[in-house]
């Protein structure tokens, strides 16, 4: 077998971590010539497989040398750096997770190890050194005829020539064509850092001198950049991303939702003269590719990524931004639940370079770090120019009641129509996809719900189906109800945008409307041109969901209305009411950037509660203090700290007693409390049953070392699974 080769003594020994759910590190032998030092990037055999793996170090001596396999080969790539090694540690003990499982977010791009695919331009050879006796033909004459001039790639001589392939194929073999590699061009150009920005307002100087000192320090510092929507956060920090490049050093910018930024290229490109490098995860497979080595060789200089941007292999990281840090987007849920702001912080110390966190509304635990100096904040208080914050009235749905089955009220209505007649642009939020959260029969009440899972199915009447938003469970609308069999029975419960998109238009006939949804706009063209409609006021009425509660800046829009504030208020998630503040405000914040005022009529049952009241005083610290008030009693994050645990299996017996045997191992310590286990609300996800333990432990413990001397000694049957979620967002 060739990848058992002998290699001839001497040989070494490596560690190498692999890309799987495992901890530990193999041991392989290597060719000391190779010189595989930590971090290099290798290609061994695992039973009949090949895998990429990452060196750690040199091996040990307990397996026998003739048990040992050969690496295959070494890949001619710079080696990972010691801060992505660190981090990957980093984050496995942080999360629980195996190392192997963090690493594989590391190298997830297999194809970025080969080398780029060379590229080359042709030439014809002289006449007269044709070899004897060539025969000429027609289309060898065509081809000669298209290379009386420049070089060119095969392509575009074929096309040219109108030839196929084959044909420069047997020319070359015949010695009429040569050949000459081309060095591939940089696919990323260099971001100027000297082209002029806008003329800073004397906050936004101060505020930006400061990141741009923490810049040229180059040391670790975590500062929160607080300020208000609109009030330049990102023309700040681009002048922290200057300062990097003019230092010669690379900046990572991580943004929650990087396929939905199309403004935010627009903007930097403005600003540095060039599109920066983008990582996500629809990039194609060749980009990725590019990127990855870009990033690794120190051409891409500024990239901006969803949180999975946070494992690449930078080569000289100066600076790192996180935009809309509180946003929940940036906890990871699935396989290694990793909260990528937080694990933003640990890599720029591993990297002792400065590290960004920016929000209109920063989240408690950031807050509380600023308070207890361990961050630095910078606050913008302003907007820039003659742009106000919008103001903030609350509708009282209780007295203000739409009519039946509609769902704006009187006074949302009146302001929409005197918007409109003004030619300005309106945004009614609702965060709902779809036509109806709800589907019940009118003759026996009967619910329409996901077979796989405890959730209601969610009615798109645009596509015709029923669908789970949490498993992808998809059908049609039954004509019989399979409960009373009655005929044409089902009807929408609640509204959705689709809905709220069919009030509009029956309400403002002549109103241009467009719903933006993850369903309507399906990328990162599909939300450009949606901006570019907006500002060209093509639309008058943006009927949307969250997708377009961040970033966005349309001139014209002067009127938002929440159609259901109290949204998010329900489900008694910990964070629930921050959530909602956070959310409210950033659609609130869409309304009046630019000369026109803006003004935000919220629909809430509850207008009383804090998130409500905040809102319409316009006071975000009251309404954070309470919140932390509310925490720190409760002793939850950020004064104490959490982790979820969920066990599952296919049968609810099975998750019972599994759930059970962990809560019976659970240790008694002092300052350490663990509820449950209980039914977790989705009880029932992708037809697994789902039972939920939450292990509460005060501020100073380490609730890491509780839960590794805990789970680690139990067993689960094959069929169960227990997923750790240290630091847990989502309470489902
Ligand atoms: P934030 O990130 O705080 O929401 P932005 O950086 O997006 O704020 O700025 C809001 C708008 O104001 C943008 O269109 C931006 O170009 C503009 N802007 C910010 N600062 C200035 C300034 N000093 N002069 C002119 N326009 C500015
Ligand atoms: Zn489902």
């Amino acid at each position: 077998m060739d990848d058992l080769f002998a290699l001839d003594a001497p040989f070494e020994r490596v560690s190498v971590l692999l890309p799987l759910p495992l901890d530990a590190a193999y041991d392989y032998k290597a060719d000391p010539a190779w010189g595989l030092g930590r971090g290099a990037v290798v290609e061994v055999p695992l039973g009949k497989r090949r895998l990429i793996g990452v060196v750690l170090g040199p091996g040990g001596d307990d397996v026998p040398d003739e048990r040992l396999r050969g690496v295959l080969r070494a890949y001619d790539v710079p080696p990972l750096p010691a801060a992505v090694l660190d981090l990957v540690d980093w984050v496995a003990s942080w999360t629980l997770a195996p190392r192997g499982s963090v690493l594989r977010m590391a190298v997830s791009s297999p194809g970025a190890l080969e080398p780029p695919p060379a590229s080359h331009v042709l030439t014809a050879v002289p006449q007269a050194a044709w070899p004897e006796g060539t025969r000429m033909t027609p289309a060898r004459r065509r081809a000669l005829a298209a290379l009386d001039g420049p070089a060119l790639e095969p392509k575009d001589l074929a096309r040219e020539a109108a030839i196929g392939p084959a044909v420069i194929k047997s020319m070359l073999e015949s010695g009429l064509l040569e050949r000459h590699a081309l060095t591939p061009s940089p696919p990323f150009q260099p971001p100027d850092p000297d082209r002029a920005g806008h003329a800073l307002t004397g906050e936004q100087a101060d505020a930006a001198a400061a990141l741009r000192r923490s810049v040229a320090d180059r040391a670790f510092s975590v500062t929160a950049l607080d300020g208000v929507t609109g009030s330049g956060k990102t023309e700040v920090y681009f002048e922290a991303i200057a300062a990097a490049l003019s230092a010669g050093r690379q900046a990572l910018v991580l943004l929650p939702e990087i396929a939905l930024s199309a403004q935010w290229l627009e903007r930097f490109a403005d600003r540095f003269g060039t599109a920066p490098a983008v990582w996500h995860s629809e990039l194609k497979p060749k980009v990725r590719r590019e990127t990855w080595r870009a990033v690794a060789e120190g051409t891409a200089r500024v990239l901006v990524g969803a949180r999975s941007a946070l494992f690449l292999p930078f080569a000289e990281l100066g600076l790192i931004v996180v935009d809309e840090e509180h946003e929940p987007a940036y906890k990871q849920e699935d396989g290694v639940a990793y909260q990528a702001r937080d694990m933003a912080v640990v890599r720029a110390r591993l990297e002792g370079v400065p590290v960004a966190l920016v929000s209109a509304t920063p989240s408690l635990e950031t807050l509380e770090n600023v308070r207890g100096g361990r961050y630095r904040a910078l606050h913008l208080a302003a907007r820039p120019g003659v742009a106000e914050l919008p103001t903030v009235e609350l509708i009282d749905l209780r007295r203000d009641r739409p009519e039946r089955g509609r769902f704006l009220a009187p006074a949302l209505v009146r302001a929409v129509e005197r918007t409109l007649a003004d030619g300005e642009q309106v945004l009614l939020f609702l965060n709902r996809r779809g036509y109806a959260p709800l589907t019940l029969c009118r003759g026996c009440g009967h619910r329409l719900e996901c077979p796989n899972c405890t959730a209601w199915l969610v009615e798109h009447r645009l596509l015709g189906r029923l669908q789970c938003h949490h498993c992808g469970f998809s059908g049609r609308m039954p004509r019989v109800c399979p409960s009373c069999e009655a005929e044409d029975s089902f009807v929408a419960s609640g509204p959705g945008v689709e809905r709220l998109a069919e009030e509009v238009l029956s309400r403002f006939p002549e109103a241009r409307f467009q719903i933006a949804s993850s369903d309507t706009i399906l990328g990162p063209e599909q939300a450009g041109e949606f901006v570019r409609a907006v500002n060209a006021r093509e639309i008058d009425v943006i009927v949307g969901t969250q997708i377009v509660a961040k970033g966005h800046h349309f001139p014209w829009l002067t009127l938002v209305g929440v159609v259901d504030a109290d949204l998010g208020l329900a489900g008694g998630d910990l964070r629930a009411g921050e959530r909602t503040y956070q959310m409210l405000h950033q659609v609130a914040g869409r309304a009046g950037r630019a000369e026109r005022p803006g003004r935000v009529l919220l629909q809430t049952h509850v207008p009383e509660n804090p998130v409500m009241a905040a809102l319409a005083a316009g006071d975000r610290d009251r309404f954070l203090e309470y919140e932390a008030e509310q925490r720190r009693a409760a002793g939850m994050p950020p004064f104490g700290r959490l982790a979820g645990l969920v066990v599952s299996a296919p049968d609810p017996e099975r998750a019972d007693a599994a759930a059970r045997a962990i809560a019976r191992a659970a240790p008694r310590l002092e300052g350490v409390t663990v509820l449950g286990p209980a039914p977790a609300p989705l009880a029932l996800l992708r037809g697994r049953h789902r039972r939920r333990l939450l292990v509460k432990a005060r501020k100073e413990i380490n609730l890491q070392r509780v839960l590794r001397d805990w789970l680690t000694p139990i067993r689960l049957e094959n069929a169960v699974r227990l997923a750790i979620d240290v630091d847990p967002y989502s309470f489902m």
